[in-house]
């Protein structure tokens, strides 16, 4: 349908998260074959992509692309894997001038924000320092590790997938806050979604995997939400 759509018009812009809140990527390379194709334009929110994936902690969508194009826009909220406050935009090589002065000009705190307080650039350059350092790489492949391990335990819709979400449907939105309800008394929390967020009728749970979590944590995790299926489904 997209490709369609570049065929017919001029100017067509997409715009998608890299990793998908509710579990799930885009498809980043046959966007990027679109853009190539029809010059197709791209704005990317790389909320959860961030940290969690690539060199540096770059993304999904700068891994898969290599380096940031004019076509390309990419977006992300430092409050997330990040673990800083705030949000950042890509804006690539410095010959781009036109979008760092849009940038600057129009995307900064100016009548009814406020800038970044002082403690909070702290904390963003601390963690850019990691971003930089030896020590991503192992908290990235500690994730990964939590991840696989999180897959081996509970069958859901991302298996395989390298994504720190997880999305478990259940279908009832009644069943799928029963289901919160219990993991919470269990110890552990999860967001259970439902329409709006997704389509009517596929409620599930959205499980955050992080690098910090114990074997021990995630399989018993594993054991209380496997325990409730086996009673209710
Ligand atoms: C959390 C989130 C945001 C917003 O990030 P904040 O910095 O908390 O405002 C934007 N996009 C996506 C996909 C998110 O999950």
């Amino acid at each position: 349908a997209l490709e369609d759509l570049c065929k017919t018009h001029a100017r067509v812009a997409y715009v998608a998260d890299g990793v998908y809140s509710t579990g799930g990527m885009a498809p980043v390379p046959e966007l990027l074959a679109l853009q190539d194709k029809y010059g197709l334009f791209l704005f990317f929110d790389e909320a959860h992509g961030l940290s969690t994936l690539g060199r540096h902690g770059r993304g999904l969508v700068l891994e898969t692309m290599g380096g940031i194009n004019e076509r390309t826009l990419i977006v992300t909220s430092l409050n997330k894997g990040f673990g800083a406050s705030g949000g950042a935009i890509f804006l690539g090589p410095r010959h781009h001038a036109e979008r760092r002065k849009l940038a600057t000009r129009f995307g900064g705190p100016v009548t009814w924000s406020q800038r970044i307080n002082t403690a909070g650039l702290g904390a963003i350059i601390q963690s850019a320092a990691i971003h930089r350092s030896e020590e991503l790489p192992r908290l990235q492949q500690r994730l990964q590790d939590n991840i696989r391990l999180f897959d081996q335990h509970v069958a859901s819709d991302n298996s395989g997938e390298p994504l720190p979400i997880r999305f478990v449907s259940i279908g009832s939105e009644e069943n799928t806050i029963f289901y919160a309800k219990s993991l919470l008394e269990d110890g552990f929390y999860t967001s259970p979604i439902f329409f709006p967020v997704i389509a009517k009728g596929r409620a599930g749970l959205r499980i955050m995997i992080r690098a910090n979590m114990s074997t021990q944590e995630i399989e018993r995790f594993a054991a209380c939400l496997n325990q409730l299926r086996a009673a209710h489904e």
